[in-house]
């Protein structure tokens, strides 16, 4: 196909040539018309000046040679003065004069057309092609009688025939031909201009268009920041800012939706829950971040796809599977194993189109495996306290009914079961006060009251307390702590902190043993922190039992620790004051050798925490 510009210049030079040519043709025509009508007059004038002024010599007998030599001689002189071929013909049609050849060789010439209209009063007339000159010829030829009365008197003879004048068409074909070269060179000028004008006129006309089309197409293509230069304030200016305008729209709609798809994007990205959609021909629709992450997913991998790809979550394929098939609410809980053992709540919806139809099933995933642990160690809790209770409260409750029966007599026993009963009782007080502790600090109902804490003058006040139980176990506490060292920490707390830490040291330490607690300064990742690192040389605590031994009531053995009066209460206490002091707390050890526990606290306390 091509280009518009070009075919309209070649419909432009198509018309302006056939144009010119029918005009060329036309022209010609009417040229030679005028032309040979104005010779034709001519002639008929010069014929009736001859009828007029001729000296007619007598013609009654044409054969004569007389005749005919005289009126030939007579049309010889005649044709030099007229310029024209001139012959006489007798009334009978015999010719009995001509200027170019002899009469005597001539046939009649009643038949000829131009004698056949001169028959009578008028005159006739004829061009055709002369075989003795070998041209286009006219011929005009008039009746003349030389007795007619309305003729001027002229003396002579009688004629009573025709006058024929006959000039060659040479002279007009020749104008016409230089007419048709100069019309020939004309139009290809003429053409030249033509194109040219023709082109750079469509060119002006299609090249905004071309423009125009451009643009849309980069539209189409998505480049929705394309626009049409706009020079122009006629209709194609307007198309070109319709097309702006288009374009105007399309992008400020495509922003909106974009913005409204980024939006519910980050919605679901950073949503708590897991959301996965099952559309109505049960392939996964989508999934977000949250459900790749616990369901351990990839979801280009699994989108589009059928929801079987999640087979190996067993249970919650089977439940999606149900839900699928029912298209109803439901709630469910399945665990999963990603790679340990998760705990999902299942909460699913049918989605419904506008027009109500089925769109599919959405599911949101939670992991509630910590609520159901909260749930099971709070149960496990009131169990193990209420044992704990029992325990002292039976003994109490023994001892003293032995000795309200009266059947102790002996002084020593009777003070030991009291003593006894002292130490039980003791022993429920600090396991109700610990209990207590707790549950203040789990509640959040003890804040931190911090104070710049010397730590070294704060240990030697420690290690004071606890000496004395030391030395009786004959345990060495040793100590090293920076001079000038300064925390900002709540020291009641911290108090609590180590001792717990420090008597489990001496508790889990046989005789001979020693108990060490060391203090450095070390950067952190934003802040200056202090480690605290509190080491025995005891017992050691099994690797299976290390990840517990913070839990509430938890001993690895208790055996050993109800010899100590050991309650499990200490470390989850130690644990929760120190995350109340944005710190952390670790553990190692070895089985026979010692255990090492780890306390770091930041320096400084940031209020904004
Ligand atoms: P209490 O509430 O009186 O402190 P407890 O010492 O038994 O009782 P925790 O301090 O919480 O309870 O300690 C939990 C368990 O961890 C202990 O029963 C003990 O078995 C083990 N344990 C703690 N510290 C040490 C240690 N330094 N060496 C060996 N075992 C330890
Ligand atoms: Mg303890």
């Amino acid at each position: 196909m091509k280009p518009f510009r070009v075919r309209l210049s070649i419909i432009m030079m198509i018309l302006i040539g056939v144009s010119v040519i029918v005009a060329g043709y036309t022209m010609g025509r009417v040229f030679k018309t005028t032309h040979t009508t104005a010779l034709e007059q001519t002639m008929v004038r010069e014929i009736n000046l001859l009828k007029a002024t001729f000296p007619f010599h007598d013609a009654t007998d044409p054969t004569s040679a007389e005749t005919r030599k005289y009126y030939s001689d007579r049309a010889g002189e005649l044709e030099k003065l007229t310029d024209s071929r001139v012959t006489f013909i007798n009334r009978d049609g015999t010719v009995i004069g001509d200027s170019e050849s002899d009469p005597a060789t001539m046939d009649n010439h009643l038949d000829r057309e131009e004698i056949k209209g001169a028959v009578g009063d008028g005159y006739g007339q004829s061009i055709r092609f002369s075989e003795t000159l070998g041209e286009d010829m006219l011929y005009v030829a008039l009746p003349v009688n030389s007795d007619q009365s309305d003729m001027v008197e002229v003396p002579g003879g009688e004629f009573d025939g025709y006058i024929r004048l006959s000039m060659s068409l040479a002279a007009v074909d020749q104008g016409l031909q230089r007419g048709w070269l100069i019309m020939f060179v004309a139009l290809g000028l003429l053409f030249l201009i033509v194109a040219l004008v023709s082109y750079r006129v469509a060119r002006g006309l299609t090249s905004p268009i071309e423009h125009i089309t451009k643009v849309a197409h980069r539209i189409t293509k998505l480049e929705y920041d394309a626009r049409v230069e706009v020079t122009r304030r006629d209709e194609i200016g307007q198309l070109g800012l319709a097309i702006n305008g288009m374009a105007d729209s399309l992008q400020t709609q495509l922003k909106t939706i974009r913005d409204n798809e980024a939006l519910l994007q980050s919605v679901l990205a950073n949503m708590a829950g897991g959301i996965v959609m099952i559309d109505a021909s049960q392939s996964i629709a989508l999934v977000n971040r949250e459900a790749e992450r616990m369901l351990g997913i990839q979801s280009e991998r699994v989108t589009g796809k059928p929801y079987i790809e999640l087979k190996k979550h067993y249970e919650l394929t089977r439940t999606i599977e149900e839900s699928v098939a029912v298209q109803e609410r439901m709630h469910e809980e399945v665990s999963i194993f990603n790679p340990e053992e998760r705990l999902i709540r299942i909460d699913g919806v049918p989605m419904t189109e506008d027009d109500g139809g089925y769109r599919g099933m959405l599911f949101l995933l939670q992991d509630v495996t910590a609520i159901r642990r909260l749930e099971s160690m709070r149960s496990e809790f009131v169990a193990n306290v209420s044992h704990e209770l029992k325990t002292p409260v039976a003994a109490v409750k023994g001892f003293a009914e032995t000795l309200l029966s009266g059947g102790v007599q002996d002084k020593e026993t009777e003070r030991s079961f009291l003593q006894i009963i002292y130490d039980e009782g003791d022993r429920l007080n600090r396991l109700i006060g610990d209990i207590l502790e707790l549950s203040k600090i789990e509640s959040k109902r003890a804040p931190l009251q911090c104070s710049p804490v010397h730590v070294h003058s704060f240990f030697e006040m420690v290690l004071g307390t606890l000496s004395k139980v030391a030395e009786k176990k004959q345990i060495r506490l040793q100590m090293f702590v920076p001079e000038e060292l300064y925390i900002e920490a709540d020291e009641d707390k911290m108090k609590q902190i180590f001792i717990n830490l420090l008597s489990n040291g001496i508790n889990y330490t046989p005789e001979g043993g020693r108990v060490k607690l060391q203090v450095t300064v070390e950067h952190g990742e934003a802040e200056e922190q202090v480690v605290f690192a509190v080491s025995d040389t005891g017992i050691g605590i099994p690797k299976k039992d290390l990840p517990r031994i913070f839990e509430r009531f938890y001993r690895v053995d208790k055996g050993r620790s109800r010899n100590s009066g050991g309650t499990g209460l200490g470390l989850s206490i130690v644990k929760h004051l120190v995350e109340l002091h944005h710190g952390k707390l670790s553990v190692e050890s070895e089985l026979g050798m010692g255990t090492t526990f780890k306390v770091i606290l930041p320096l400084i306390q940031d209020e904004e925490i």
